[in-house]
C-alpha cells in the first residue's frame, strides 16, 4: 500500500514526506502527544464517503488535551473542514482509516504547555474482519494502566507503551491480540481497541471505570445491541475467567470495527466459531457506518457533498 501524496501539518496540506516535527519537541522528548483514529466508509452506490462520529471523536480529543493541560483549542468546524480538505486532495474513493493527532512542538522541557501543532493523515483502509476473520487471544501477564497513573482514558500516545509490551508479549507467544486485565485482575481492554462478551445471551462489556479507553464503538454498540438486536448490554466487572465461559466475545474500535475473538488462553470460545449474535452486531454496524441504511444519518459527515 503506498502513502497518499497529501497530509495536512497545522492546518496547511503538505506533501506526506514534508510532515515533519522536530527531534527536540516534547512529542518527541515526553511522548506530549493526544491523537484519535478515526474511519471514513466508502459507499460506493452513493459515490460518497461517510465520516463515523467525528464530533465525538473530537469531544474526546479535547477531553484528552484538557487532562494533558495542552494549551490549544481547535473548533469542530476548523478541524472538520481540514480533514474533507485532506480527502478531496488525495482523491480517496475507498475506505480509509484517519489518524489526527495534537501534540506538543517547539523545544521546552517536561513541564511544557504549549505550542501546540496538529497533523492529520487519511490512508487507505479496509474492513478487519474481512483480512483477519475471527482471532485467538491470551490474557497479558502485564497490567493495564490506571486511572491515578498514566489515566487509560485519555487518548495519548505515551499509554500505546502498555499495549505495545502487552502486544509483544502475545504475538511472541503464537496469538494474535491480547486482552489485558487492570490492577485489580478485571478484564480492561485490549491494546486498541474495547472487547464484549455474550454470557447465558446477554452481552456484556467492561465498565468505564475499569481502566479501559471510553470506546465510541463500544458506546454505538451498546445502543445497537438495543436497537437491532433488543439486547440490553451490562456495563459492568468482568473476570478473566468469564472470558473462558462466554459464548462470543468480540473486540470493538474504530480501526477493528466488529472483531471475533475464536479463542482465549488457547480455550475456544464457544464452539471456536464466530457467534450469531457478533455476525449480526457487525453486518448492522458496517451497514450504518457505510450509510447502506438510512438509520442514524447523525453519526455520519459526507466528505464530498454537502455536510
Ligand atoms: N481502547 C483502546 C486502547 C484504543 O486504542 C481504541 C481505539 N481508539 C479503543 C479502545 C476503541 O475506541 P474507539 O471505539 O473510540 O475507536
Amino acid at each position: 500500500m503506498s502513502n497518499p501524496q497529501y497530509m495536512c501539518l497545522d492546518g496547511d496540506i503538505v506533501p506526506f514526506e514534508d510532515a515533519r516535527v522536530h527531534v527536540m519537541a516534547p512529542a518527541i522528548k515526553y511522548a506530549a502527544l493526544v491523537f484519535e483514529g478515526m474511519r471514513g466508509w466508502w459507499n460506493a452506490e452513493q459515490e460518497e464517503m461517510y465520516l463515523f462520529r467525528i464530533p465525538d471523536h473530537l469531544k474526546r480529543l479535547r477531553q484528552s488535551m484538557k487532562v494533558m493541560r495542552f494549551d490549544a483549542d481547535y473548533s469542530d468546524e476548523y478541524l472538520i473542514d481540514r480533514l474533507r480538505e485532506l480527502i478531496r486532495a488525495n482523491e480517496l474513493r475507498q475506505d480509509i482509516h484517519i489518524r489526527l493527532s495534537v501534540f506538543l512542538v517547539g523545544d521546552g522541557e517536561m513541564d511544557a504547555t504549549g505550542p501546540t501543532a496538529f497533523s492529520i493523515s487519511a490512508l487507505p483502509k479496509g474492513r478487519m474482519v474481512k483480512e483477519v476473520g475471527g482471532i485467538e487471544c491470551a490474557v497479558s501477564s502485564w497490567n493495564r494502566i490506571s486511572d491515578n497513573a498514566t489515566p487509560p482514558r485519555v487518548k495519548c500516545g505515551a499509554n500505546y507503551v502498555n499495549g505495545r509490551l502487552a502486544l509483544l508479549q502475545a504475538k511472541a507467544d503464537g496469538y494474535d491480540s491480547v486482552i489485558i486485565l487492570n490492577p485489580n485482575g478485571k478484564v480492561a481492554e485490549s491494546p486498541g481497541a474495547c472487547l464484549f462478551i455474550i454470557r447465558d445471551g446477554v452481552p456484556a462489556t467492561p465498565a468505564a471505570t475499569q481502566g479501559i479507553l471510553e470506546s465510541i464503538t463500544r458506546s454505538t454498540l451498546v445502543q445497537l445491541f438495543d436497537e437491532a438486536l433488543g439486547l440490553q448490554a451490562r456495563e459492568r466487572e468482568i473476570d478473566r475467567t468469564e472470558l473462558y465461559c462466554a459464548e462470543e466475545m468480540f473486540f470493538c474500535g474504530t480501526g477493528y470495527q466488529v472483531l471475533p475473538v475464536v479463542s482465549i488462553d488457547r480455550l475456544k470460545v464457544g464452539n471456536g466459531e464466530i457467534g450469531p449474535l457478533t455476525a449480526k452486531l457487525a453486518e448492522t454496524y458496517v451497514s450504518i457506518t457505510r450509510g447502506t441504511v438510512a438509520d442514524h444519518p447523525e453519526w455520519r459527515i459526507p466528505a464530498y457533498g454537502e455536510g
